[in-house]
């Protein structure tokens, strides 16, 4: 077996030992025991390849190995280490094993770098123990919003600052500090989608993430007798949500890629066979790319809602209760990465992600750029979550080589 195959699969099972369930798949929530096992384990591995190893005050992970030049221009790799509950054994986790197998050939043949190199393993991303996302990225750059979990509980009770202090950080010493010394990040992850796959592209280079809009809504309608009310005389809710559905999810048919439209929740009220329904309330979740199309697509959403409502003699609420602006990944770094990838002979598509990632929060501070991995049918959070092994190795080589282009190459690297 190929040496980088072995070296793969060797630090994906180690890894993955850790808050793996008997039947398969991976749970490890923030804080928790396999949590502070997996980064005590990773802090190992980075001081393995020579990487000095740190944590911040929210438990973020840090591999550094010092720049020969411009020590205090740092290019960053990595992903986050949480996962859903049964999760799989790629998503967060595959990107600072990525990181850390490029760091450690870079380090390997050439020594050095001129910039200073860090592996992250983020403390958190999922929101899947507190309904916080994106706690470990957000403290890097200084948005982590400690007062928004004073008062957080996981589903057993405890508090967010317990289970904080259980793995050994203290919650009432975050403060916040931006890293200023960030020239660009890096983070490769797995595609979580099935486009990459259906193409037979090895390579997704991220464009942009999609901004989101999420709604409830509510009709309220009569509940009545299913035997007795003629089909005129009924303001029946399931009849104006199931509208409203069609409706949309024709028209977000007709609109095609990026735009995504999704009826994942849905409440029929009192919910018994024979009654009228007199109340549905369902989510709506929407992204897109682009603003511009978001917001007009929204207009679309409250519009046809109100509609079908009025025509039956429904009352509709809607309430928008998630509205994430699209983000853009750093252009410079995109067209870097895909020359690199291309000229290593990978089959290289450019892509936007449809999913959320810690590059959604760190682009918005320095360079940053993602790119994706095939997923085995598109299957993600899941015990069955997977990746040819010869794909996993080819996104190591395309990190290995964008690596390479920004920490040791003279090439200027511009701000965002
Ligand atoms: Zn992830």
């Amino acid at each position: 077996m190929n040496q980088k195959i072995r070296d793969m699969r060797d630090c994906l099972l180690r890894l993955s030992a850790i808050g793996a369930a008997e039947g398969g798949g991976l749970t490890r929530l923030l804080y928790s025991p396999s949590w502070r096992e997996a980064q005590d384990c990773l802090c190992a591995m980075f001081e393995e390849i020579g990487l000095t190893a740190n944590f911040d005050q929210v438990g973020n992970l840090f591999g550094r190995i010092e720049g020969r030049e411009k020590p205090e221009e740092t290019v960053l790799t990595g992903s986050h280490v949480d996962t859903v509950r049964n999760g799989g054994t790629l998503d967060g986790q595959y990107g600072i094993l990525a990181g850390w197998l490029a760091v450690g050939r870079l380090l390997a043949k050439h020594g050095r770098p001129k910039r200073s190199m860090e592996v992250v393993s983020f403390a958190e991303e999922e929101g899947s123990r507190f309904p916080y996302a994106f706690w470990g990225s957000k403290s890097l750059v200084g948005l982590a919003d400690r007062e928004a979990l004073r008062q957080a509980r996981d589903a057993e009770g405890h508090l967010f600052s317990e289970a904080m202090e259980q793995a050994g950080f203290d919650f009432e010493a975050v403060r916040p500090a931006p890293r200023k010394d960030i020239k660009a990040f890096v983070e490769a992850h797995i595609e979580q989608g099935g486009v990459l796959e259906n193409l037979n592209q090895q390579i997704g280079v991220v464009t942009d993430i999609a901004g989101q809009k999420r709604y409830t809504a509510t009709l309220t309608g009569e509940a009545n007798h299913a035997g007795t009310t003629p089909m005129s005389m009924r303001h029946d809710a399931m009849e104006g949500a199931a509208r409203c559905m069609v409706t949309l999810l024709d028209e977000a048919g007709k609109q095609g890629d990026p735009l995504v439209l999704t009826f994942g929740k849905v409440e029929v009220l009192p919910n018994i066979v024979n009654v009228v329904p007199g109340r549905v309330i369902f989510t709506v979740d929407c992204r897109h790319t682009d603003q511009k199309a978001l917001d007009a697509f929204a207009r679309t959403i409250e519009s046809a809602i109100g509609q079908c409502a009025a025509d039956l003699g429904l009352t509709a609420e809607i309430d928008c209760w998630m509205n994430e602006p699209p983000v853009p990944m750093n252009r410079e770094l995109i067209e870097r990465i895909t020359r690199v990838c291309r000229e290593r002979g990978l089959k290289t598509h450019v892509m936007h992600s449809g999913a959320g990632h810690d590059s959604q929060i760190l682009a918005r501070h320095y360079p940053t750029a993602m790119f994706f991995v095939p997923s085995i049918k598109g299957i993600s959070h899941n015990p069955a979550e997977e990746t040819r092994i010869e794909d996993l190795v080819a996104g190591v080589d395309a990190l290995e080589a964008i690596l390479y282009d920004l920490a040791y190459s003279n090439s200027q690297l511009k701000s965002n």
